[in-house]
């Protein structure tokens, strides 16, 4: 059965909501205190989880049993009795990350605290229009398990997979619907879940790019995080084009709508193009004043020396963007200009100067964080953090999966 679990991030000290009623849930939360990797007495984690010094012994000579936690050694303490030490074993077990950014294909083995041990980048020969959904979870699960095996892991050791794949997400599947190869939804959740495991997630490629951005900046379990996030990146043959994306963090969860939300890309533009011809509508999206097609036109039609082209790009991003900083009001703004690199300084002072006539309106001056490391494993390690994430905040999902209760 596909699980139809809701799924959350939870601030990660949060008490404030728990999943079931699980006595075991005590468990969970000093895995959560341990899960950054740094070890901790006894002490420290019952100040930190709120629980009593017994309980958290108790507990803690549970998960030692499974080896989940083991003794990190004494702490150096010139007060004559030095604590004990405790640290999660990050190698117990593993989640995976991929990104399916059809055709490419990038997997990750991601430990406990979300350190990549291993990985692979490869890409689906074949023509995917012809292919139906089997050929592709098939792929997708031959390529994971032979990572799997080369790594000198087995299946039974990974925890959990968080998958990453373009266009619109709901929980059978997902419609890559601005690709230019094929526009129809792949129904590949239940398929790799026969074949994998239940503790599958996917997601918007987009998103998962967020949240490791935004992991990365310790920004993920700090309360309040409203990210806005838009990427315009090369895409199509020689990176000839761009493609569009977008995401937003809203207090300690991915916005969705009855599927993925956040399609920045495919929302409307009324910048009139300066270039001749009229924009090609063959994007799947429906909307004929469709944002990504608007650029690709523009890019399409122009040369350096055709400055109004350039122009209409930047109005076209800095309108989007104030659109945005107007609708979520975000304490921060991500935005990946890789797509038109030439522009992206230009831009960026450009939406400063935007956001600066706005100050007097926002409650936020938000930051903005241009040029994002180009890290192919990125939306992967976004894969990793999510599922581990939800195994942190499921007391069933985790304790069937970690101690097998
Ligand atoms: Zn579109």
């Amino acid at each position: 059965m596909f699980n139809k679990k809701t799924f959350h991030f939870e601030h990660s000290d949060s008490s404030s909501k728990e999943y079931g009623h699980y006595p075991s849930d005590d468990g969970l939360k000093i895995i959560r205190v341990l899960r950054d990797g740094s070890p901790a007495s006894v002490k420290k984690i019952s100040e930190r989880t709120g629980l009593s010094d017994p309980t958290v012994r108790k507990k803690i000579l549970k998960l030692k049993k499974k080896d989940i936690v083991q003794i990190k050694g004494v702490r150096d303490t010139s007060l004559g009795r030095k604590p004990k030490l405790y640290q999660l074993n990050a190698s117990a077990y593993f989640v995976v990350g991929i990104d399916f950014e059809i055709p490419d294909l990038r997997i990750g083995i991601y430990d406990l605290t979300g350190q990549l041990v291993s990985n692979k980048m490869t890409y689906f020969r074949e023509k995917i229009g012809q292919k139906d959904d089997n050929e592709l979870a098939d792929f997708l699960v031959k390529e994971t398990k032979n990572l799997i095996h080369n790594s000198h892991h087995e299946l039974s050791q990974i925890a959990g997979f968080g998958i990453g794949v373009p266009g619109l997400v709901t929980e059978e599947g997902f419609n890559p619907f601005s690709r230019t190869v094929f526009n129809r939804r792949i129904n590949l959740s239940p398929l790799l879940q026969d074949d994998l495991h239940n503790n599958l997630i996917m997601l918007n490629d987009v998103d998962l790019e967020l949240i490791a951005e935004l992991d990365s900046r310790n920004l993920l379990y700090s309360d309040g995080t409203v990210a806005v996030y838009l990427s315009i990146r090369p895409s199509g043959e020689n990176n000839s084009g761009v493609s569009v994306g977008g995401g937003v963090w809203y207090r300690g969860s991915l916005l969705h709508g009855t599927g993925s939300a956040a399609e920045f890309g495919h929302t409307s533009t009324y910048i009139e193009p300066s270039t001749e011809g009229s924009i090609d509508t063959s994007c799947k999206c429906g909307n004929p004043r469709c944002f990504e097609s608007f650029l690709n036109h523009q890019i399409k039609n122009s040369n350096i020396k055709k400055v109004s082209a350039a122009n209409s790009i930047e109005n076209a991003i800095v309108q989007k963007l104030k659109d945005l900083v107007l609708i979520f009001n975000p304490t921060h703004l991500l935005l990946d200009l890789s797509g038109i690199s030439k522009n992206s300084e230009t831009i960026a002072s450009a939406i400063n100067t935007e956001l600066d006539s706005l100050s007097g309106v926002l409650a936020n001056d938000p930051p903005i964080f241009i040029n994002l490391p180009n890290e192919e494993m990125r939306c992967s390690q976004g894969g990793a953090i999510a599922i581990l994430s939800r195994l942190l905040n499921d007391g069933e999902m985790f304790w069937e999966t970690f101690v097998g209760e």
